[in-house]
């Protein structure tokens, strides 16, 4: 039976049946010998790479561990388990970018800052700094560098009397208004009460009543900022005077770290109202030019808006709206109702309208939504008469996929004198400022979205004379950051930056 068997089965035999026992015996044990000396040296390998791992990640703890026993914040570092969550929530966007900092310092005072900033230069990275991260371009993230997050610097001094304040880089334009409001004063803060002082007030700052109290960094009287070296200083007119002209406008230029700003504060207007009309987009043609002409014509303290938006579920360039918006910043209903007569002068096309309505603005109503959407945003400054670009641009056909998705115009937004100033790095401001504020809520509608963005930017990039340095894509086009200064002020920003930060520690618009 075995022979038969074993003749029989023989291709299918294993290999043992095919031996004497001895052999087989031999064999075996040279296999297990084999076998037993492989496993050895895999443990062994994997015992090696485990402690080459521990190894790296105790160095790499044992780096930041000087650092962490220095300051008051946090610093949670690349390894720890907590980073990837807080990395994702540094920026305001619900798009966020692969860039990973070495680690993200959460300073927890002032005085953190110049520790980080040593911290930083002495282990040869770089720094980049984040206010609340609102930035369209995500400068706040980089590649090998730290962040430096001031969120919880939240400190604000009011003095009521000589009508100033001084608040710290983290503060919110809700939080600071709330707080002015208390005392009958106000601030030009931004549209949006999540908005920081930070960024806001380094970039300009074009907020409520900027158009008749100035862009709100030229009421900033002077700042609190750690240098390039991490040394603290104080820069005002006359001290540091290089630093504070670079601290109103460079924005993410900007070669210091601003911790606090010392600002001129103004009386709350006691009656703020609006007026609103709203047109089918075929009636551009009448709009445009009669908003250009209401532009010229409305005082300081009421200022004009029109936004190009797109009805939800209802696809179609045809089916766009322009809202016509002006708020007055006045003392009384009577006033309010004078400073907006001249919005009953509309062409007649309108589907909708209110006049001289009640408004919370300084509730927190701000112009645009929440955080969880997808945004993109760009801003374009146009000095000639708008209204030929504005019908140009309405008839173009550039619906945008996404219904949150808005076009601003803001006429006059702010004086153009402030551009002009010799003491402020800000130095492009034109008659209107155009705003394209992308918004939607799939990642697989990236590519749609994106591209009409492009497109969009790109028809207004031929009527533009520069941008808005808080509200630039710089990744559209490389002569992005340059555009938002006259050739002057950016050749002087170089300079500047060049000598107090000489050896580039923070990270800029790269
Ligand atoms: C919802 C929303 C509403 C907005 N509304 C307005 C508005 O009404 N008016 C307006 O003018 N702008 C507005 N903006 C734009 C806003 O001003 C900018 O995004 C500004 O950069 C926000 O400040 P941030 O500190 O959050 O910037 P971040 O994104 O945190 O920082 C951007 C860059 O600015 C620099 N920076 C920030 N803080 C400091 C600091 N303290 N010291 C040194 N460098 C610093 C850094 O280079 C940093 O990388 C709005 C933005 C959003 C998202």
């Amino acid at each position: 039976m075995l022979a038969n068997a074993a003749v029989s089965d023989f291709d299918d035999m294993p290999e043992r049946y095919l031996l004497d026992q001895g052999e087989f015996s031999r064999r075996r044990a040279l296999k297990m010998k084999i076998v037993g000396l492989a496993a050895m040296a895999f443990t062994r390998l994997a015992n090696a790479a485990q402690s080459a791992i521990d190894y790296a990640a105790g160095a790499a703890a044992q780096r930041w561990k000087g650092l962490r026993e220095r300051i008051m914040g946090t610093v949670v570092s690349k390894e720890m388990e907590q980073y990837e969550e807080l990395r994702r929530n540094l920026l305001w966007t619900a798009i966020k970018p692969d860039s990973k900092p070495e680690a993200i310092i959460q300073v927890g005072s002032a005085s953190d800052i110049g520790e980080a900033v040593k911290f930083a230069r002495a282990n040869a990275l770089k720094i980049s700094i984040r206010g609340r991260g609102h930035h369209t371009s995500a400068p706040i993230m980089r590649d090998g560098a730290i962040t430096i997050d001031l969120e919880r610097l939240n400190g604000i001094e009011i003095d009521a009397k000589e009508r100033i304040a001084t608040v710290e880089a983290g503060v919110t334009s809700g939080h600071l208004l709330g707080e002015l409001l208390k005392h009958g004063l106000a601030f030009p803060v931004a549209h949006c009460p999540t908005v920081p002082m930070s960024g806001y007030l380094l970039g300009g700052g074009h907020g409520w009543s900027s158009k008749a109290w100035g862009t709100a960094c030229s009421n900033v009287t002077g700042i609190d900022l750690v240098t390039a070296d991490g040394e603290s200083i104080y820069a005002d007119a006359k001290r540091n005077s290089d630093y504070f002209w670079a601290a109103r406008g460079a924005g993410p230029g900007f070669f210091g770290i601003a911790t606090r700003y010392h600002l001129k504060l103004h009386s709350k207007p006691r009656a703020i109202r609006r007026s609103s009309l709203v047109y089918p987009i075929a009636a551009v043609g009448e709009v445009a030019p009669w908003l250009s002409e209401l532009s010229d014509k409305l005082p300081a303290d009421v200022e004009l808006i029109c936004m190009l938006s797109n009805p939800p579920n209802a696809p179609g360039n045809e089916n766009r709206t322009l809202t016509v918006a002006a708020d007055a910043f006045v003392d009384s209903y009577e006033e309010a109702r004078a400073a907006l007569e001249p919005l009953k002068t509309g062409p007649g096309a309108f589907t909708r309208s209110s006049f001289n309505r009640h408004s919370s603005l300084y509730l927190g109503d701000g112009r645009t939504g929440g955080s969880s959407l997808r945004r993109v945003s760009d801003s374009h400054w146009i000095d000639v008469n708008p209204t030929e670009s504005m019908i140009a641009f309405c008839q173009a056909k550039l619906n945008p996929p996404s219904a949150q998705t808005a076009v601003f115009f803001s006429f006059n937004p702010c004086p153009k004198r402030d551009a002009a100033n010799p003491d402020m790095a800000q130095s492009v401001i034109g008659r209107t400022l155009v705003l394209v504020l992308g918004a939607w809520e799939k990642p697989s509608d990236d590519g749609a979205n994106i591209s009409w963005f492009k497109r969009t930017s790109s028809v207004l990039d031929s009527v533009s004379i520069g941008h808005y340095i808080n509200q630039c894509h710089f990744p559209l086009s490389k002569d992005r950051p340059n555009r938002c200064f006259s050739p002057e002020n950016w050749s002087r920003l170089e300079k500047l930056r060049a000598r107090y930060d000489p050896e580039e520690v923070f990270t800029y618009f790269d």
